[in-house]
């Protein structure tokens, strides 16, 4: 029995669902198979091509990273000779944190994972255009977060660029996080898939985009409607002070910053509350500078 669930939207167009209800979507386009991110590594990925095994599809595989997540990456290494397509920074991101990441959630792979990085990358938009399938950056869950159009049976895959009831913000400007989502709102797509929240609609869109507004304006904001998701505010909140302090340390530290050691200094760092975090972190830069100023 597979423990894979399959939604098909359309005749080419259907959304893999894991057993943590993780999604990946899948195209079968008339050229090339299009697989939208890769779960937890090689064994989700078996799983994946065994329910192709049931369906007709063009050999060719052709992956797209929707970002550098480990939760979405993690089974490039299944597609190694296959063209793996993220932005720009996708490949960049994945290349300097893919070690912190696997070392730091290594209970959750999913077989044997070998970082893998894209071999193609976009800068703002990549198409394919006889399967009338296409990439389009759209930064703001992280730096490197694009999304991918079915064109054909208008459908848009989103990443986690939307999510239920509120987002994880990994990257510093909020301000291009709330133009993506805005452009989501008005973006000519039918069905929209997220890839923690399944099918989404535009409300949670909004919801989204006022949950950002309330955390970029420093409003104080009740998590306790957030559910299962009310430690990702207080994560989210640290998260920004630490991309704060990270700037600063790079600056004093040049060539010398180490993105493992940075990011490794406060283990579950989301437990801290916002004002011990800064507090620390102020400590860790006065240690940094006191160094600096030894050499
Ligand atoms: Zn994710």
């Amino acid at each position: 029995m597979s423990d894979i669930s399959c939604t098909i939207l359309s005749p080419r167009t259907r959304i893999l669902t894991f057993d943590d209800n993780i999604s990946v979507l899948l195209i079968i386009g008339s050229r090339f198979t299009f697989l939208c991110d890769t779960h937890l590594g090689p064994e989700s990925m078996k799983k994946v091509q065994n329910e192709l095994g049931t369906i007709s599809h063009p050999e060719q595989m052709v992956i797209f990273n929707s970002h550098s997540d480990w939760d979405h990456v993690w089974g490039n290494c299944e597609f190694s000779h296959n063209l793996i397509i993220g932005h720009s920074t996708c490949r960049d991101r994945l290349k300097e944190r893919g070690e912190y990441d696997l070392i730091s959630h290594s209970s959750m792979t999913r077989g044997i994972v070998t970082i893998t990085l894209p071999n193609m990358t976009f800068d703002s938009r990549l198409t394919f255009e006889e399967d009338d399938v296409e990439f389009i950056y759209a930064p703001g869950h992280t730096i490197d977060s694009s999304v991918c159009f079915d064109r054909k049976d208008s459908i848009l895959y989103v990443g986690d660029l939307v999510e239920d009831p509120i987002p994880y913000l990994d990257y510093e400007r909020t301000d291009l996080y709330l133009n993506t989502l805005e452009m989501l709102l008005t973006f000519p797509a039918d069905i929209m898939v997220s890839a923690h929240s399944g099918i989404i609609v535009r409300d949670l869109i909004r919801a989204n985009i006022a949950y950002i507004q309330a955390v970029q304006e420093g409003k104080s904001i009740d998590n306790s409607r957030f559910g299962a998701y009310d430690n990702v505010h207080q994560l989210n909140l640290n998260t920004r002070i630490m991309f704060c302090y990270e700037k600063e340390v790079r600056d004093i530290l040049k060539e010398k910053f180490d993105f493992l050691s940075f990011w490794s200094l406060f283990p579950n760092f989301e437990k801290k509350s916002s004002d011990e975090l800064e507090i620390n972190l102020k400590q860790y830069l006065m240690e940094i500078e006191k160094v600096r100023h030894h050499q």
